[in-house]
């Protein structure tokens, strides 16, 4: 239950960059370019999928614990990002040392205990394909 949690925490998080990068005038000129829309048909169709992200995010908060989408949320202003992997026994978002005992809680969410951020260990990518 508390891993669906975190899978859902890190799927929000794909889709808030998702949401950045279509507000972002480089990806007007690349759809306008690839598509050959007009700007005002190119607009139309970001707004349309803006729109639809957004419902998304907002089902998908939905299915989460208050507490953890208020945390969610203020890591995401003050950072930018609320779930970081830890590599080499490291947060990446604050860079503080975070001890791998710290992490084998199985199934736990975890917060790092300097910024508060939801932590994940990235899956080693031999591990991947099976
Ligand atoms: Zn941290």
């Amino acid at each position: 239950m508390i891993s669906g949690t975190l899978e859902i925490l890190i799927k929000l998080q794909d889709l808030e960059h998702m949401l950045e990068e279509l507000n972002s005038p480089e990806y007007l000129n690349i759809l306008k370019e690839s598509s050959g829309l007009s700007d005002e048909e190119a607009r139309e169709k970001i707004q349309k999928s803006v729109e639809s992200l957004k419902e998304d995010i907002k089902g998908l908060k939905e299915t989460l614990p208050k507490d953890i989408v208020k945390k969610y949320d203020r890591l995401i202003k003050r950072y930018g990002r609320a779930v970081v992997p830890v590599v080499n026994e490291t947060c990446l978002n604050c860079f503080s040392h975070i001890p791998t005992s710290f992490l084998t809680k199985s199934g736990e969410l975890v917060e790092c205990p300097n910024c508060g951020a939801f932590l994940y260990l990235p899956i080693p990518e031999k591990e991947k394909k099976s």
